[in-house]
Parts: C-alpha cells; structure tokens; sequence
C-alpha cells in the first residue's frame, strides 16, 4: 500500500516543520496556517479518520490527546487558549484520509465554527 501524505511526513519523504515527535505520534506545522499556531498531530498508525478507529486504538487515541495538549503548552498557547479539532469526512471539510487533529490558537475562535 502506498503511504499517506502524513505519513510521508513521517518518513521525512516531505518536508515539514516538527513540533514533537515519539513512536506513536508526530506533531508538526500546518503548511497552509488558519490561525498564528497551526499544528496537526497525527499517530503514525495511518488511521483513515477518527470513524474508522477501533477499541485497539483506545491508547494510543489517549495518548495523542495527552500530547496535543503537551505540544499546546510547548508552542505557548496554553494560557490565551486554542481549539483541537478532528474533521470526519465530506461535510466537516476533510481534504487528508489520515486522521490528524488540528492544534489551533493564538487568537480568538468563534464559536459556532464555520
Ligand atoms: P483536513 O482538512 O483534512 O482536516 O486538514 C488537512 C490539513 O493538512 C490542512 O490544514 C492542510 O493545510 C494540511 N496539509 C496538507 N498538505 C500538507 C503538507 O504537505 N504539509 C503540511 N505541513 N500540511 C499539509
């Protein structure tokens, strides 16, 4: 099977500006930023999308939570606040069939989202 855009990311294949990085997940900037940080943290499992994980991925799902909200605090967006969002499919405007949550903050989000 041919790897996904993430994780050619991964491999290092594509360039890309990391934030963070262990064996189960990588953190790393967004090349087209909505807001001043823009990161997606993605689990190096090519998981399509949040919908198509299974009770095996319980643990690794926790952890790149945990580390979405380490990453946050390393990029110093931890006190002004910043949103995670996890787009599933068509309508939430899902463009890369790998899952990835986007780390978004330093400055103010509406809210109810477009
Ligand atoms: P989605 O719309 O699938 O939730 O988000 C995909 C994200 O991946 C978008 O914010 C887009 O800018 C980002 N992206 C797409 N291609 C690349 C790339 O080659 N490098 C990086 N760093 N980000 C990318």
């Amino acid at each position: 099977m041919s790897k996904t855009l993430f994780e050619k990311i991964a491999a290092r294949e594509i360039p890309a500006k990391i934030a963070y990085e262990d064996d189960l997940v990588l953190a790393f900037h967004d090349i087209n930023p909505q807001a001043p940080t823009h990161v997606l943290i993605v689990p190096k499992k090519p998981i399509v999308r949040i919908g198509e994980a299974n009770a095996e991925d319980q643990q690794m799902l926790g952890h790149l939570l945990l580390k979405a909200a380490e990453v946050a605090r390393a990029l110093g967006i931890e006190s002004t606040g910043y949103r995670l969002v996890v787009n599933n499919g068509r309508d939430a405007g899902e463009a890369v069939p790998h899952l990835h949550v986007h780390i978004l903050g330093g400055r103010k989000m509406n809210w109810p989202p477009g």
